[in-house]
């Protein structure tokens, strides 16, 4: 029996009677992250890094959450777990488990890139690696995140300069408070929708921020006019955007390094800038742990996984319900 299997509701621990990042409701669950496809509804009892209780009460209501520290271990029914960084959001981690000297770890998502807001990953030493392949192709090979952040600042003071308003938009958590993190507050106001303010007084509790003001019915265009806004990509094509007066738009993702992902999203400006990480950095993060079994379970599974058994890892694929947070921004249009 493997200390870890594949069952309807989601990863399983038979041992200790517990999920990790269960895609339906279970009496306990062990969640590394709090984006919607791996902290979901109808669970009795979530156990989570403490960063992520807010966060995952925030978007779920009132749960039954604790928070452990990262590296703690805690106990059940004689299995030893523990959270450790994952570096993908803040508060997201891998989760370890071990039971008779056998160690898995389940990754969530994660990314090998600092990025200012998150821990950065740890790798932590394994037999059997279950992890996401989001972007598991050579061709995805991101840049140093500080460029990106130098040629937003750019965009927004150029436009500036135009009284035009920047609309820079991103995932509620943990890209838009990336890009909040690193923007030039000197140029001028940062106005947030109301669901990336949200999430981002949230995580204020844990992060300095610039000041960020929130647009509300009595926001007028005169005052917002060469700021920048920080919005969900859902905005795009929505009555509220027209509020807004003369925009030059900003989409920052991962699936931007695509061809042709500019001209469907309809932004003015692509930045590539994704909280997964990218082919190096996955192959670095497999080879760290010293792992001899590789499990896919999200993104380009397939290719990725017989890459990794042409490299002499035991590898193979597992069909979950995690979908990578970018898709969810793909459907947003
Ligand atoms: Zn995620």
């Amino acid at each position: 029996m493997p200390l870890l299997e594949f069952t309807s509701k989601g990863i399983y621990c038979k041992q200790a009677d517990v999920y990790l990042d269960p895609w339906r409701g279970v009496d306990k669950a062990l969640i590394s992250h709090g984006h919607s496809d791996h902290a979901r509804w109808g669970t009795k009892q979530y156990i989570t890094n403490e960063i992520n209780v807010p966060i995952i009460k925030h978007r779920l209501g009132n749960i039954i959450a604790s928070g452990r520290k990262y590296n703690e271990t805690f106990t059940i029914n004689g299995v030893q777990f523990s959270f450790h960084p994952a570096g993908h959001v803040p508060g997201s981690s891998q989760i370890r488990a071990e039971y008779k000297g056998e160690i898995w770890v389940f990754t969530g998502d994660y990314k090998t890139q600092a990025d200012g807001i998150s821990t950065v990953f740890e790798p932590v030493p394994c037999h059997t690696f279950i992890t996401e392949s989001t972007f598991g192709l050579p061709v995805f090979q991101w840049e140093q995140p500080q460029k990106v952040h130098d040629s937003i600042n750019q965009w927004w003071a150029q436009n500036h300069s135009e009284k035009t308003t920047s609309l820079l938009m991103g995932y509620s958590l943990g890209k838009v408070q990336r890009l909040l993190k690193h923007l030039d507050s000197s140029i001028s106001k940062i106005y947030t929708h109301g669901a990336t303010e949200h999430m981002t007084q949230v995580l204020r509790q844990f992060i300095d921020f610039p000041r960020t003001e929130l647009i509300t019915r009595d926001t007028t265009k005169k005052e917002i006019e060469g700021s920048l806004v920080l919005a969900p990509p859902a905005v795009l094509g929505s009555a509220w955007i027209k509020k807004l007066g003369l925009l030059s738009t900003g989409y920052a993702s991962g699936w931007m390094a695509f061809r042709g992902a500019r001209r469907r999203r309809a932004v003015d400006r692509a930045f590539v800038l994704s909280d997964h990480a990218d082919w190096k950095g996955l192959l670095s993060a497999i080879r760290a742990t010293g792992c001899e079994n590789v499990i896919t379970t999200h993104g380009y599974t397939e290719l990725f996984a017989q890459y990794l058994k042409e490299q002499g890892w035991n590898a193979r694929t597992q069909k979950t319900q995690y979908e990578s947070e970018t898709e969810e921004i793909l459907v947003a249009e």
